[in-house]
């Protein structure tokens, strides 16, 4: 039996991360993971494998589509061999789930393989190859997430499928039917689009991505329309069945009309619900809300004091780097520190092209909360790097309180938005004012312009290039 300050159970970015932390401040670490390989959802089928297979496909969609304007002549050579795309996903996947390996080589942290129940509140059993007991001071669980569902539809996992599935297909779907219009749905509909399927979108909301500012949600859908993309929108999905090679989905629009959709795969991407099966948690008293999560306080800690948990598993958005900020945090709160999480500025995004990401306040929730604000909107159009580059779609919108200037929120769609966020994400973190970022100098030409343009016109109405 070792004598461990902290095991954590799970291996995704909550519990590597949390796991790195805790051995960097000096604590005792070991990681338990059911799975061969670390790295959670999020290396292994989550956000690596699908930037992946999105970039390759993008790849392919400007050589069909922008190639010749850029004065590229392929003919009609171009064709996916879409068994080296998932090939080339799959060696993605291992070389960056080995870098996990090697990190906690380095950091000096056990790693046991096998799944972990609680036994009581001081021990835990791992069913592995080896049994073993562990009992360390604190454990942290960190076990994520699995793919939801709707009650009345079994998931075969061959064309009736999940995003695990969509990421290692064997053919491209003639006919992909996608049930869901949120964040997994849109990309992975977006890549077997641009690899040629129809794609279907049917969505129970009177809009896509309906966390987000809703212009965001419209823009994106516009687009994606352009793309081919077809949307169903305040449709209700009622049953789906599989004969065959082909699978039928019924769904009732807002009239109670029943509308038929057919095709030879169906992604559900209903959301994701969090993960505690096998970890014994009723019995040593571990409470969890009525959407299976398990409730935590401000410093993550679960019903049992020495017991915490983070990332997918507990309330909040279910993101990577928000799974990663709670594994640092409760690393330090460990150690004595006094660390805290401001989750009004974990950004969102979506890494469909063109780009989608948000951070801080929508307009809706200014206007709930009957906040008095102002909007300084700028599109990507009119940048000289947009138009160098054919990437004209989007804006970026900033909302700022209207009396103090202050930066509320910032949604942005266009080219590289995912890393355009990073700079609203700092401003808000130290609290800038819409005029701060309109006197930094932002290098030229880039998207980020865009960012300073819509920050002029929040300010006082004042953009140049527009
Ligand atoms: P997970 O990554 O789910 O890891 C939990 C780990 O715990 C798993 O490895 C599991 O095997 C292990 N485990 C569970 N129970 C036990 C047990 N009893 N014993 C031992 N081990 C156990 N987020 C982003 O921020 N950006 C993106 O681009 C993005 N893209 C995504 C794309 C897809 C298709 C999907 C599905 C998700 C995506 N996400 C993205 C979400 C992201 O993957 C999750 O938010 C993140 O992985 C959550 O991390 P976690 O550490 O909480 O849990």
């Amino acid at each position: 039996m070792s004598q461990f300050d902290v095991v954590i159970i799970g291996s995704g970015p909550g519990g590597y991360v949390s796991a790195i932390r805790c051995s960097q401040l000096g604590m005792k670490t070991a990681l338990v993971e059911k799975y061969k390989t670390l790295g959670g959802t999020c290396l292994n089928v989550g956000c690596i494998p699908s930037k992946s297979l999105l970039d390759s496909s993008h790849h392919y969609e400007e050589a069909i589509h922008n190639f010749n304007n850029h004065g590229i002549e392929i003919g009609n050579k171009i064709k996916v061999n879409f068994n080296q795309m998932i090939n080339r996903k799959v060696s993605v996947v291992e070389q960056t789930t080995k870098g996990i390996d090697f990190l906690m080589q380095k950091n000096k942290i056990t790693v046991f393989q096998g799944i972990a129940s609680l036994v009581d509140k001081n021990s835990l059993k791992i069913f592995g190859k080896e049994k073993k007991i562990l009992k360390p001071k604190n454990i942290v669980i960190a076990t994520g997430s699995k793919p939801g569902n709707l009650p009345f539809i079994k998931i075969d996992k061959e064309r009736v499928i999940t995003s695990t599935e969509a990421l290692s297909l064997k053919e491209i779907p003639k006919n992909l039917l996608v049930i869901g219009g949120g964040v997994i749905g849109l990309e992975l509909g977006q890549v077997y689009r641009r690899l040629g399927s129809e794609v279907t979108v049917i969505e129970y909301a009177d809009r896509i991505t309906p966390i987000m500012d809703s212009s965001l949600s419209r823009e994106l859908m516009k687009v994606m329309k352009k793309q081919g993309v077809k949307f169903y929108l305040f449709h209700k999905v009622s049953s789906l069945n599989r004969n065959g090679k082909i699978v039928e989905v019924k769904a009732k629009d807002k009239n109670g009309n029943e509308i038929v959709f057919k095709g030879d795969y169906c992604l559900v991407s209903v959301g994701r619900k969090p993960y505690t099966n096998g970890l014994n948690l009723e019995k040593i008293g571990i409470k969890l809300n009525d959407i299976g999560q398990i409730e935590v306080n401000e410093k993550m800690q679960t019903s049992v004091a020495n017991i915490y948990a983070i990332g997918d598993v507990v309330r909040g958005t279910m993101l990577a780097h928000k799974a990663e900020e709670e594994g640092v945090m409760v690393a330090e709160i460990l150690s004595g520190q006094k660390p805290h999480i401001n989750y009004n500025l974990i950004p969102n995004v979506i890494y469909t092209w063109p780009e989608v990401a948000s951070v801080g306040r929508t307009e809706e929730e200014l206007k709930e909360k009957q906040i008095s604000y102002k909007v300084g909107q700028f599109p990507m159009r009119a940048l000289g790097r947009s138009r160098a580059s054919m990437d004209t779609d989007g804006f970026v919108k900033i909302l700022a309180d209207s009396k103090t200037d202050e930066l509320l929120g910032v949604h942005i769609i266009g080219a590289r938005a995912a890393d355009l966020i990073a700079e609203a994400v700092v401003a808000m973190e130290f609290r800038a004012s819409a005029e701060d970022i309109a006197r930094i100098s932002h290098s030229h030409p880039t998207y980020s312009e865009a960012i300073k343009e819509a920050a002029l016109s929040a300010t006082e109405n004042r953009p140049i290039h527009i």
